[in-house]
Parts: structure tokens; sequence; C-alpha cells
């Protein structure tokens, strides 16, 4: 059977279950835990009250996450290894690069041509994390991530993405991608995915969602594309009512075997510092694991999804994604 990389090793596709795409457990710098976090982080508390909130999660139906924190968003598997020991829930995670602008210094002066004049440097971390595993966990990369912000992507951030794309060529592991639906950087991605010759049905445009331009996102789902319907409780970007609306009039159309479930949550971000859970409360209060089984499930099928559509959606479409081309 095939299966595919969890952190607790792999698990057959068909175990997958119901499974939610764009979850990240933390999203935590590092550096801002070592030099600030005194003042608001407690290890010991978030971990617990991660494993509280991703239980609850699991006791709703919802069997997998596809946790795509890579470096810039703060990975760090030794702690989501602690979580998931004492979660049923299974943890798929990437290697990739959360950058919107530039690239690190650490991969600047590395590379065909450069001062230090070497293959591909992100291609070789990225294939490594996938094929032997993350500094040392024996935790496997399932998939691919990075950022297209902009409809014009910098020469840093397309480099990245060439990377990404490379790497997906070489390992099979498919590739989730930030963008803007503001921008409709969506297209952009693709373009340069395509250029590395990257299987484009085994791409996901993450926040997808967050536009209702339906002529963009069939566009993006007619090159193959998986569009992340991902950002749900994120109202700010895209209000969950016209998120419902959206997703209901591309299932209309048939587009139900492109499309992915999430909230883009978490259960700490570092962004608010010690005012995490009252940004939370205050400004995204729906912005939670739970939200889709509670709230928008019914809604989608209110506004006409089938209970079949919203099965491709939440289990048969991320197990097409993770399953690798003979
Ligand atoms: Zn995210």
């Amino acid at each position: 059977m095939p299966t595919v990389e969890t952190v607790r090793g792999p698990v057959e596709l068909s175990d997958l279950g119901a499974t939610l795409m764009h979850e990240h457990v933390f999203v935590l710098s590092t550096e801002h835990v070592q030099n600030y976090g005194d003042e608001w982080w407690d290890e010991e508390a978030r971990v617990e009250d991660a494993i509280g909130k991703l239980n609850a999660l699991h006791a709703k139906g919802i069997t997998t996450i596809v946790d795509p924190t890579v470096w810039g968003l703060g990975r760090n598997i030794p702690r989501i290894q602690r979580i998931a020991a004492r979660t049923p829930l299974n943890i798929v995670v990437a290697t990739g690069l959360y950058v919107y602008e530039e690239l690190p210094q650490q991969y600047a002066y590395r590379g065909p041509g450069l001062l230090l004049d070497v293959p591909e440097p992100l291609v070789t971390d990225f294939v490594h994390d996938i094929a032997d595993g993350i500094a040392g966990t024996g935790v496997k990369a399932a998939f691919l991530k990075c950022c297209v912000e902009h409809a014009a992507a910098s020469p840093g951030i397309a480099r990245i993405a060439r990377a990404v794309a490379r790497a997906s060529v070489e390992t099979g592991a498919p590739i989730t991608v930030h963008t803007s639906g503001h921008e409709q950087s969506g297209k952009t991605a693709l373009d340069l995915f395509a250029a590395e010759g990257a299987d484009l049905t085994k791409v996901v445009v993450g926040h997808a969602g967050d536009s209702n331009d339906l002529d963009y996102l069939m566009a993006l789902a007619d090159r193959g594309a998986y569009l992340g319907m991902d950002r749900f409780g994120l109202d700010l970007f895209n209000p969950g009512p016209e998120r419902v609306k959206t997703i209901a009039a591309l299932a209309a159309r048939g587009y139900d075997d492109r499309m992915v479930l999430g909230h883009d949550a978490n259960c700490f971000i570092d962004y608010f510092g010690g005012a995490h859970d009252a940004v939370k409360a205050a400004a995204a209060p729906n912005w939670h694991y739970e939200h889709i089984s509670d709230d928008i499930l019914p809604a989608l099928l209110a506004a006409g999804v089938t209970q079949q559509q919203i099965d491709r959606m939440l289990i048969a479409n991320p197990v097409a994604y993770f399953t690798k081309a003979a």
C-alpha cells in the first residue's frame, strides 16, 4: 500500500481520513523566543495546550493535519514529536523556506556561480529533509513549501520557488505555495514551477480561497493545481460566508476535485507576543481548528455542496495529492 510520511512515520494513504491541508501547530521564531520569549513563551504549558487542541480536533472526526511550518515559521521537529506522541492525529510535516521578499543570507553566497560554487544548496537541503529526514530526528518531510506573495517575484523568491520545483521533480514530493489572493500571485507561482518541469497536479495554491474571483480560481484549477480553501476563520482576509459561496460556486461547476480545506490556524503564533490570546479572541474568534467541523461543513451543505463533494475535498483529494506518480 502507498504511504505518506508523518511525524510518527509512514501511514497508509487509505488511513489518512478527513484531512485539513493547511494547519500549523506553532508559528514561532526561534530568535524571537530566545531573546524576548521569557515574557510570553511557556514551553511546557504551550505543548500541553497544543495536545489538548489537537485531541479535541481529532474528536471532531479530523484524523490528519498537513503542517507547512518550515524555516521562516519556526519549524522545530523535536517539539512536534513530543506532541505527536500524545495525540492520535496524524501530523504531516514539510520542508522549504517561508520568506516573502528576500533570500536568507545563509543561501546568498552558496550556489552555482556564487562565491561558494556548489550545486543549489536549497535543493540539497530540501531533498535531504525528504529522503533522509529532518535534523537527525528521523522524521521525513512529505511535501515542499514556499511563498510567492507578489505577482512579480523577486530574484530571491524565484530562486526558492525554482528550487522547490526541482526538489519536487527529484523526489515526487508535492508542493504547497503561499500566495496572495489579492495579488493573484498563484499564476506566478505555477509559472515558476512549470518552468522547472514540476507536475502542477501536485501543487496546492495556498490561500487561493482568499479570492472570490472565479475566473482566477478556475484558471489555476484548469492548469491542474489544487485550490487551497484554507483560511477559514481568517475573516479579515475574506469573510467566511464569501468563502463558502465561492466553494459552492466552484463545486457546482465540478471543481470539487480541485479544492482542499483548512484554517491556516495554529495553537500559538508569536506575531502578537504576549497579546496572543487577547488578539485572537478579539480579531479572529473563529480562527481555530474546529471551525470547519462545527460551522463550515454545515454551511457548505446548506449552500448546496453535497456530502460526496465534501468527502472529495476532505479525504480523496489529499490522498491523490500525496500519491506518488508511478
Ligand atoms: Zn500557513
